[in-house]
Protein backbone atom coordinates (compact mmCIF):
# COMPACT_ATOMS: atom_id res chain seq x y z
CA UNK A 1 0.00 0.00 0.00
CA UNK A 2 2.76 1.95 0.29
CA UNK A 3 3.27 4.93 -2.36
CA UNK A 4 6.36 6.75 -0.97
CA UNK A 5 8.84 4.90 -3.59
CA UNK A 6 6.45 5.89 -6.32
CA UNK A 7 7.17 8.48 -8.69
CA UNK A 8 5.64 10.33 -11.54
CA UNK A 9 8.52 9.12 -14.14
CA UNK A 10 7.84 5.74 -12.79
CA UNK A 11 4.23 5.38 -12.94
CA UNK A 12 3.81 7.17 -16.79
CA UNK A 13 6.94 4.24 -17.81
CA UNK A 14 4.04 1.42 -16.05
CA UNK A 15 1.58 3.40 -17.49
CA UNK A 16 3.28 3.58 -21.00
CA UNK A 17 2.88 -0.33 -21.34
CA UNK A 18 -0.61 -1.03 -20.78
CA UNK A 19 -2.51 2.55 -22.19
CA UNK A 20 -1.55 4.08 -25.43
CA UNK A 21 0.83 6.92 -24.61
CA UNK A 22 0.01 6.19 -20.80
CA UNK A 23 -2.74 8.47 -20.77
CA UNK A 24 -6.45 8.29 -21.86
CA UNK A 25 -6.79 11.60 -23.09
CA UNK A 26 -4.15 12.89 -25.10
CA UNK A 27 -3.43 16.63 -23.54
CA UNK A 28 -2.46 14.42 -20.34
CA UNK A 29 0.79 13.61 -21.94
CA UNK A 30 2.40 16.96 -21.74
CA UNK A 31 3.19 16.29 -25.48
CA UNK A 32 3.00 20.28 -25.99
CA UNK A 33 5.11 21.15 -22.85
CA UNK A 34 7.13 18.16 -22.94
CA UNK A 35 8.08 16.78 -19.77
CA UNK A 36 6.68 14.22 -17.34
CA UNK A 37 2.77 14.25 -16.63
CA UNK A 38 1.99 14.93 -12.67
CA UNK A 39 0.35 10.90 -11.46
CA UNK A 40 -2.49 12.69 -9.17
CA UNK A 41 -2.89 10.50 -6.06
CA UNK A 42 -5.75 13.21 -4.79
CA UNK A 43 -7.21 16.50 -4.23
CA UNK A 44 -9.14 18.33 -1.75
CA UNK A 45 -10.40 22.06 -2.20
CA UNK A 46 -7.94 24.21 -4.97
CA UNK A 47 -4.75 21.66 -4.37
CA UNK A 48 -4.19 18.62 -5.95
CA UNK A 49 -1.02 16.16 -4.91
CA UNK A 50 0.77 13.81 -7.09
CA UNK A 51 2.11 10.43 -6.87
CA UNK A 52 5.48 12.34 -5.38
CA UNK A 53 3.62 14.06 -2.73
CA UNK A 54 4.13 17.35 -4.19
CA UNK A 55 1.05 20.07 -3.56
CA UNK A 56 -0.22 22.04 -6.65
CA UNK A 57 -2.41 24.96 -6.87
CA UNK A 58 -5.23 23.14 -9.22
CA UNK A 59 -5.92 25.99 -12.34
CA UNK A 60 -7.20 22.74 -14.33
CA UNK A 61 -9.83 21.74 -12.58
CA UNK A 62 -10.54 18.71 -14.29
CA UNK A 63 -10.65 21.41 -17.38
CA UNK A 64 -13.47 23.07 -16.28
CA UNK A 65 -15.87 20.93 -13.89
CA UNK A 66 -14.37 21.29 -10.58
CA UNK A 67 -16.30 24.98 -9.77
CA UNK A 68 -16.16 24.36 -6.05
CA UNK A 69 -13.01 22.49 -6.17
CA UNK A 70 -12.62 19.61 -5.02
CA UNK A 71 -14.56 17.34 -2.60
CA UNK A 72 -17.10 20.22 -1.37
CA UNK A 73 -18.57 18.23 1.27
CA UNK A 74 -22.33 19.07 0.15
CA UNK A 75 -20.99 17.05 -3.03
CA UNK A 76 -19.46 14.68 -1.63
CA UNK A 77 -22.49 14.26 0.87
CA UNK A 78 -24.48 13.83 -2.26
CA UNK A 79 -22.77 11.43 -3.98
CA UNK A 80 -22.44 9.00 -1.06
CA UNK A 81 -25.91 9.13 -0.54
CA UNK A 82 -26.63 8.10 -4.27
CA UNK A 83 -24.33 5.52 -4.25
CA UNK A 84 -25.72 3.90 -1.33
CA UNK A 85 -28.95 3.74 -3.10
CA UNK A 86 -27.26 1.95 -6.02
CA UNK A 87 -25.51 2.74 -9.20
CA UNK A 88 -27.54 2.25 -12.09
CA UNK A 89 -30.88 1.05 -12.99
CA UNK A 90 -31.02 1.77 -16.52
CA UNK A 91 -34.78 2.76 -15.52
CA UNK A 92 -35.84 6.45 -14.87
CA UNK A 93 -35.49 8.15 -11.63
CA UNK A 94 -36.40 11.86 -10.55
CA UNK A 95 -33.19 13.21 -9.46
CA UNK A 96 -32.78 13.01 -13.47
CA UNK A 97 -36.52 14.89 -13.41
CA UNK A 98 -34.79 17.81 -10.97
CA UNK A 99 -31.71 17.86 -12.84
CA UNK A 100 -33.37 18.50 -16.05
CA UNK A 101 -35.84 21.39 -14.11
CA UNK A 102 -32.76 22.86 -12.49
CA UNK A 103 -30.52 23.51 -15.56
CA UNK A 104 -33.85 24.63 -17.49
CA UNK A 105 -34.45 27.22 -14.93
CA UNK A 106 -31.13 28.68 -15.38
CA UNK A 107 -30.80 28.76 -19.21
CA UNK A 108 -34.21 30.15 -20.61
CA UNK A 109 -33.18 29.48 -23.73
CA UNK A 110 -34.06 25.61 -23.85
CA UNK A 111 -37.83 24.07 -23.02
CA UNK A 112 -36.35 20.83 -22.95
CA UNK A 113 -33.20 18.81 -22.82
CA UNK A 114 -31.64 15.41 -22.87
CA UNK A 115 -28.73 14.12 -20.60
CA UNK A 116 -26.03 12.11 -21.40
CA UNK A 117 -22.24 10.78 -20.72
CA UNK A 118 -20.11 12.93 -21.90
CA UNK A 119 -19.08 16.11 -23.82
CA UNK A 120 -18.35 14.55 -27.29
CA UNK A 121 -21.38 12.53 -26.66
CA UNK A 122 -24.02 15.33 -26.18
CA UNK A 123 -22.29 17.78 -29.29
CA UNK A 124 -22.63 14.59 -31.55
CA UNK A 125 -26.30 14.13 -30.12
CA UNK A 126 -27.08 18.17 -30.91
CA UNK A 127 -25.88 17.73 -34.45
CA UNK A 128 -27.60 14.68 -35.69
CA UNK A 129 -30.91 16.48 -34.04
CA UNK A 130 -29.50 19.51 -35.64
CA UNK A 131 -29.87 17.45 -38.94
CA UNK A 132 -32.51 15.60 -38.61
CA UNK A 133 -34.88 18.66 -37.39
CA UNK A 134 -34.24 20.73 -40.31
CA UNK A 135 -33.50 18.09 -42.71
CA UNK A 136 -30.02 19.38 -44.44
CA UNK A 137 -26.37 17.87 -44.33
CA UNK A 138 -24.34 20.86 -44.43
CA UNK A 139 -22.89 22.13 -41.08
CA UNK A 140 -20.69 24.79 -40.18
CA UNK A 141 -17.75 24.96 -37.46
CA UNK A 142 -15.04 27.52 -36.53
CA UNK A 143 -10.98 26.37 -36.22
CA UNK A 144 -9.88 26.27 -33.11
CA UNK A 145 -13.26 25.34 -31.38
CA UNK A 146 -13.30 21.97 -30.12
CA UNK A 147 -16.59 20.05 -30.10
CA UNK A 148 -15.68 16.79 -28.62
CA UNK A 149 -14.26 13.87 -30.92
CA UNK A 150 -17.55 13.00 -32.97
CA UNK A 151 -16.19 12.24 -36.98
CA UNK A 152 -17.84 15.13 -38.69
CA UNK A 153 -16.29 17.28 -36.31
CA UNK A 154 -12.70 16.42 -36.78
CA UNK A 155 -12.27 18.82 -39.24
CA UNK A 156 -9.85 21.40 -40.04
CA UNK A 157 -10.53 23.93 -42.86
CA UNK A 158 -9.62 23.02 -46.77
CA UNK A 159 -8.26 25.41 -49.41
CA UNK A 160 -11.66 27.26 -49.89
CA UNK A 161 -15.11 27.71 -48.97
CA UNK A 162 -16.05 25.05 -52.12
CA UNK A 163 -13.94 22.34 -50.94
CA UNK A 164 -14.94 21.81 -47.16
CA UNK A 165 -12.71 20.68 -44.69
CA UNK A 166 -10.27 17.92 -44.19
CA UNK A 167 -10.38 14.83 -41.38
CA UNK A 168 -7.97 16.32 -38.64
CA UNK A 169 -7.68 12.18 -37.05
CA UNK A 170 -6.68 9.03 -38.93
CA UNK A 171 -9.84 6.67 -38.94
CA UNK A 172 -12.13 9.73 -40.24
CA UNK A 173 -13.04 8.81 -43.97
CA UNK A 174 -13.36 11.97 -45.99
CA UNK A 175 -16.78 11.33 -47.26
CA UNK A 176 -17.74 11.51 -43.61
CA UNK A 177 -16.77 15.09 -43.41
CA UNK A 178 -17.35 16.40 -46.78
CA UNK A 179 -20.32 18.19 -45.38
CA UNK A 180 -19.03 19.82 -42.67
CA UNK A 181 -17.44 23.71 -43.34
CA UNK A 182 -14.71 25.03 -41.06
CA UNK A 183 -14.44 28.99 -40.85
CA UNK A 184 -12.64 31.20 -39.29
CA UNK A 185 -13.76 32.16 -35.59
CA UNK A 186 -14.72 36.48 -35.84
CA UNK A 187 -14.94 36.39 -39.78
CA UNK A 188 -17.65 37.99 -40.78
CA UNK A 189 -17.08 37.85 -44.41
CA UNK A 190 -16.50 34.10 -44.60
CA UNK A 191 -19.64 33.06 -42.50
CA UNK A 192 -21.38 35.44 -44.83
CA UNK A 193 -19.66 33.73 -47.87
CA UNK A 194 -20.81 30.42 -46.42
CA UNK A 195 -24.25 31.14 -46.37
CA UNK A 196 -24.47 33.13 -49.59
CA UNK A 197 -23.26 29.77 -51.50
CA UNK A 198 -24.75 27.06 -49.33
CA UNK A 199 -27.67 28.88 -47.09
CA UNK A 200 -30.31 26.37 -48.00
CA UNK A 201 -28.20 23.50 -47.29
CA UNK A 202 -27.24 24.44 -43.66
CA UNK A 203 -27.71 22.42 -40.64
CA UNK A 204 -26.54 24.50 -38.11
CA UNK A 205 -23.80 26.69 -36.96
CA UNK A 206 -21.73 25.16 -33.82
CA UNK A 207 -19.58 27.13 -31.85
CA UNK A 208 -18.10 27.96 -28.58
CA UNK A 209 -19.21 31.10 -27.61
CA UNK A 210 -16.28 31.68 -25.77
CA UNK A 211 -13.60 29.81 -27.07
CA UNK A 212 -12.08 27.44 -24.76
CA UNK A 213 -9.80 25.45 -26.88
CA UNK A 214 -8.34 27.61 -28.37
CA UNK A 215 -6.89 29.20 -24.57
CA UNK A 216 -9.57 32.04 -24.62
CA UNK A 217 -11.08 34.03 -27.42
CA UNK A 218 -14.49 35.40 -27.32
CA UNK A 219 -16.62 35.70 -30.60
CA UNK A 220 -17.14 39.54 -30.78
CA UNK A 221 -20.79 40.74 -30.85
CA UNK A 222 -20.94 41.82 -34.53
CA UNK A 223 -20.25 38.20 -35.30
CA UNK A 224 -22.32 36.68 -33.04
CA UNK A 225 -24.63 39.36 -33.97
CA UNK A 226 -24.03 38.23 -37.94
CA UNK A 227 -24.06 34.52 -36.83
CA UNK A 228 -27.71 35.01 -35.19
CA UNK A 229 -29.27 36.44 -38.34
CA UNK A 230 -28.22 34.50 -41.19
CA UNK A 231 -29.35 31.13 -39.23
CA UNK A 232 -32.72 32.91 -38.72
CA UNK A 233 -32.80 34.05 -42.19
CA UNK A 234 -31.51 30.64 -43.49
CA UNK A 235 -33.37 28.41 -41.45
CA UNK A 236 -30.15 26.75 -39.80
CA UNK A 237 -30.33 26.10 -35.91
CA UNK A 238 -27.35 27.96 -34.14
CA UNK A 239 -25.93 25.37 -31.34
CA UNK A 240 -23.92 27.35 -28.63
CA UNK A 241 -21.37 24.70 -27.55
CA UNK A 242 -21.16 25.60 -23.69
CA UNK A 243 -19.84 22.06 -22.73
CA UNK A 244 -16.96 24.68 -21.32
CA UNK A 245 -18.64 27.88 -20.20
CA UNK A 246 -21.73 26.52 -19.62
CA UNK A 247 -22.41 27.34 -15.55
CA UNK A 248 -18.63 28.31 -15.77
CA UNK A 249 -18.61 31.88 -17.17
CA UNK A 250 -21.74 33.18 -15.40
CA UNK A 251 -24.66 31.17 -13.33
CA UNK A 252 -26.42 31.53 -16.92
CA UNK A 253 -23.87 30.55 -19.49
CA UNK A 254 -22.60 32.55 -22.08
CA UNK A 255 -25.83 33.10 -23.89
CA UNK A 256 -26.80 35.23 -21.01
CA UNK A 257 -23.91 37.55 -21.31
CA UNK A 258 -24.57 37.69 -25.35
CA UNK A 259 -28.26 38.19 -24.22
CA UNK A 260 -27.24 41.09 -22.75
CA UNK A 261 -25.13 42.36 -25.19
CA UNK A 262 -27.54 41.76 -28.59
CA UNK A 263 -31.40 41.85 -27.63
CA UNK A 264 -33.34 39.02 -27.63
CA UNK A 265 -30.43 36.37 -28.17
CA UNK A 266 -31.06 33.28 -27.78
CA UNK A 267 -29.43 29.68 -29.14
CA UNK A 268 -31.42 27.43 -30.53
CA UNK A 269 -29.52 24.47 -29.30
CA UNK A 270 -26.79 24.13 -26.32
CA UNK A 271 -24.74 21.69 -25.54
CA UNK A 272 -23.33 21.07 -21.98
CA UNK A 273 -21.33 18.71 -20.28
CA UNK A 274 -17.95 19.52 -17.39
CA UNK A 275 -19.64 21.83 -14.40
CA UNK A 276 -22.96 19.80 -14.75
CA UNK A 277 -21.08 17.32 -13.65
CA UNK A 278 -19.73 18.21 -11.03
CA UNK A 279 -17.02 16.21 -11.81
CA UNK A 280 -19.02 13.05 -12.63
CA UNK A 281 -19.35 11.72 -16.76
CA UNK A 282 -22.40 13.87 -17.10
CA UNK A 283 -23.44 16.03 -19.76
CA UNK A 284 -26.66 17.24 -21.85
CA UNK A 285 -28.14 19.16 -25.21
CA UNK A 286 -31.28 21.14 -25.07
CA UNK A 287 -33.72 23.87 -27.11
CA UNK A 288 -37.06 24.37 -28.02
CA UNK A 289 -39.61 21.68 -27.35
CA UNK A 290 -40.60 21.59 -30.88
CA UNK A 291 -36.87 20.33 -31.48
CA UNK A 292 -36.22 18.26 -29.02
CA UNK A 293 -39.73 16.34 -29.46
CA UNK A 294 -37.82 15.11 -32.89
CA UNK A 295 -35.87 12.93 -30.88
CA UNK A 296 -36.58 9.12 -30.19
CA UNK A 297 -38.80 7.70 -28.76
CA UNK A 298 -41.42 10.81 -29.92
CA UNK A 299 -39.49 11.49 -33.11
CA UNK A 300 -37.08 10.31 -35.82
CA UNK A 301 -33.80 11.29 -34.90
CA UNK A 302 -32.28 8.38 -32.74
CA UNK A 303 -30.41 8.83 -29.54
CA UNK A 304 -29.89 6.72 -26.49
CA UNK A 305 -27.42 5.44 -23.80
CA UNK A 306 -27.18 2.67 -20.88
CA UNK A 307 -25.03 5.36 -18.13
CA UNK A 308 -27.48 8.25 -19.64
CA UNK A 309 -28.95 10.03 -16.36
CA UNK A 310 -26.70 7.80 -14.27
CA UNK A 311 -28.15 8.69 -10.55
CA UNK A 312 -24.74 9.09 -8.88
CA UNK A 313 -23.85 11.60 -11.86
CA UNK A 314 -26.86 13.68 -11.93
CA UNK A 315 -26.58 13.59 -7.69
CA UNK A 316 -23.29 15.24 -7.88
CA UNK A 317 -24.23 17.32 -11.00
CA UNK A 318 -27.29 18.26 -8.76
CA UNK A 319 -25.31 19.46 -5.86
CA UNK A 320 -22.81 21.14 -7.69
CA UNK A 321 -25.50 23.30 -9.71
CA UNK A 322 -27.36 23.83 -5.90
CA UNK A 323 -24.48 25.28 -4.77
CA UNK A 324 -23.52 27.48 -7.41
CA UNK A 325 -26.87 29.47 -7.73
CA UNK A 326 -26.45 30.47 -4.36
CA UNK A 327 -26.41 34.33 -3.54
CA UNK A 328 -23.07 36.30 -4.49
CA UNK A 329 -21.13 33.32 -6.17
CA UNK A 330 -20.27 34.37 -9.32
CA UNK A 331 -19.45 37.65 -7.90
CA UNK A 332 -17.07 36.03 -5.72
CA UNK A 333 -15.53 34.22 -8.23
CA UNK A 334 -15.41 36.77 -10.99
CA UNK A 335 -13.68 39.25 -8.32
CA UNK A 336 -10.97 36.11 -7.63
CA UNK A 337 -10.37 35.44 -11.16
CA UNK A 338 -9.79 39.22 -12.13
CA UNK A 339 -7.36 39.25 -8.89
CA UNK A 340 -5.42 36.55 -10.84
CA UNK A 341 -5.24 37.69 -14.31
CA UNK A 342 -4.53 41.09 -13.33
CA UNK A 343 -1.56 40.07 -11.28
CA UNK A 344 0.06 37.67 -13.98
CA UNK A 345 -0.29 41.07 -16.74
CA UNK A 346 1.25 42.50 -13.88
CA UNK A 347 3.98 40.42 -13.28
CA UNK A 348 4.59 40.49 -16.46
CA UNK A 349 4.58 44.04 -17.27
CA UNK A 350 6.91 44.34 -14.24
CA UNK A 351 9.23 41.56 -16.37
CA UNK A 352 9.08 43.87 -19.45
CA UNK A 353 7.66 40.00 -20.71
CA UNK A 354 4.94 40.45 -23.24
CA UNK A 355 1.27 38.97 -22.46
CA UNK A 356 -2.14 39.63 -22.22
CA UNK A 357 -5.20 38.05 -20.68
CA UNK A 358 -9.10 37.77 -20.40
CA UNK A 359 -11.15 36.27 -18.16
CA UNK A 360 -15.06 35.78 -17.47
CA UNK A 361 -16.72 34.26 -14.27
CA UNK A 362 -14.07 31.35 -13.37
CA UNK A 363 -12.60 30.83 -16.88
CA UNK A 364 -9.63 32.68 -17.85
CA UNK A 365 -6.96 32.92 -20.41
CA UNK A 366 -3.27 34.32 -20.50
CA UNK A 367 -0.81 34.79 -24.49
CA UNK A 368 2.54 35.51 -24.45
CA UNK A 369 1.48 38.39 -26.82
CA UNK A 370 1.38 42.10 -27.58
CA UNK A 371 -2.24 41.53 -28.04
CA UNK A 372 -5.59 39.57 -27.80
CA UNK A 373 -5.95 36.68 -30.44
CA UNK A 374 -9.17 37.01 -32.21
CA UNK A 375 -9.17 33.86 -33.90
CA UNK A 376 -6.82 30.38 -34.17
CA UNK A 377 -3.72 31.45 -36.12
CA UNK A 378 -3.49 34.45 -34.16
CA UNK A 379 -3.25 31.89 -30.93
CA UNK A 380 -0.62 29.78 -32.42
CA UNK A 381 1.31 32.48 -33.47
CA UNK A 382 1.63 34.04 -29.89
CA UNK A 383 4.91 32.89 -28.06
CA UNK A 384 4.66 29.17 -27.53
CA UNK A 385 8.40 28.72 -26.21
CA UNK A 386 8.11 31.43 -23.47
CA UNK A 387 4.56 29.64 -22.92
CA UNK A 388 6.08 26.09 -22.01
CA UNK A 389 9.22 27.73 -19.90
CA UNK A 390 6.79 29.88 -17.89
CA UNK A 391 4.25 26.40 -17.62
CA UNK A 392 7.15 24.22 -16.29
CA UNK A 393 8.56 27.07 -14.37
CA UNK A 394 5.33 27.40 -12.29
CA UNK A 395 4.70 23.86 -12.17
CA UNK A 396 7.87 23.22 -9.98
CA UNK A 397 6.63 26.18 -8.24
CA UNK A 398 3.37 24.49 -7.50
CA UNK A 399 1.46 26.01 -9.57
CA UNK A 400 -1.00 24.00 -12.41
CA UNK A 401 -2.00 25.59 -15.27
CA UNK A 402 -2.94 23.74 -18.36
CA UNK A 403 0.20 22.16 -20.01
CA UNK A 404 -0.72 24.07 -23.44
CA UNK A 405 -1.00 27.13 -24.78
CA UNK A 406 -3.77 26.74 -26.22
CA UNK A 407 -6.35 25.92 -23.03
CA UNK A 408 -7.73 27.55 -20.60
CA UNK A 409 -7.83 27.87 -17.45
CA UNK A 410 -10.31 27.44 -13.96
CA UNK A 411 -10.40 29.44 -10.71
CA UNK A 412 -12.71 27.30 -8.19
CA UNK A 413 -14.42 29.04 -4.93
CA UNK A 414 -12.10 26.78 -3.06
CA UNK A 415 -9.18 29.29 -4.28
CA UNK A 416 -8.02 31.29 -1.32
CA UNK A 417 -7.11 34.81 -1.71
CA UNK A 418 -3.75 33.60 -0.56
CA UNK A 419 -3.39 30.71 -3.58
CA UNK A 420 -4.49 33.57 -5.96
CA UNK A 421 -1.53 35.93 -3.97
CA UNK A 422 1.05 32.83 -4.28
CA UNK A 423 0.38 32.31 -7.72
CA UNK A 424 1.21 35.99 -8.43
CA UNK A 425 4.32 36.13 -6.33
CA UNK A 426 5.60 32.89 -8.06
CA UNK A 427 4.49 34.41 -11.28
CA UNK A 428 7.18 37.55 -11.06
CA UNK A 429 9.35 35.23 -9.84
CA UNK A 430 9.03 32.67 -12.69
CA UNK A 431 9.03 35.44 -15.10
CA UNK A 432 11.71 37.85 -13.70
CA UNK A 433 14.01 35.14 -14.13
CA UNK A 434 13.96 34.59 -18.10
C1 LIG B 1 -14.57 19.39 -23.19
C2 LIG B 1 -15.36 19.86 -24.35
C3 LIG B 1 -16.09 18.98 -25.16
C4 LIG B 1 -15.99 17.50 -25.02
O1 LIG B 1 -16.44 17.04 -23.79
P1 LIG B 1 -15.95 15.60 -23.25
O2 LIG B 1 -16.72 15.41 -21.99
O3 LIG B 1 -14.47 15.71 -23.07
O4 LIG B 1 -16.32 14.60 -24.30
C5 LIG B 1 -16.91 19.50 -26.13
N1 LIG B 1 -17.00 20.83 -26.32
C6 LIG B 1 -16.29 21.70 -25.59
C7 LIG B 1 -16.45 23.16 -25.83
C8 LIG B 1 -15.43 21.25 -24.59
O5 LIG B 1 -14.71 22.13 -23.89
Amino acid sequence: MSTESKTNAGLFARAQKVIPGGVNSPVRAFRAVGGTPRFIARAHGAYMVDAEGKRYIDYIGSWGPMILGHGHPAVLEAVKKAADDGFSFGAPTEREIELAEEILSLVPSMEQLRLVSSGTEAAMSALRLARGATGRSYIVKFEGCYHGHADALLVKAGSGLATFGHPTSAGVPPEVVQHTMVLEYNNLAQIEEAFSLHGKDIACVMIEPIAGNMNFVRASVPFMTKLRELCTKHGALLVFDEVMTGFRVALGSAQSLYAKLIPGFTPDLSVFGKVIGGGMPLAAFGGKRAVMEQLAPLGPVYQAGTLSGNPVATACGLATLREIRKPGFYEALGAKTKTLVDGLLGAAREAGVPMVGDREGGMFGFFFADQLPQNYPAVIATDKERFNAFFHAMLESGVYFAPALYEAGFVSAAHSADDISATVAAAARCLRKR
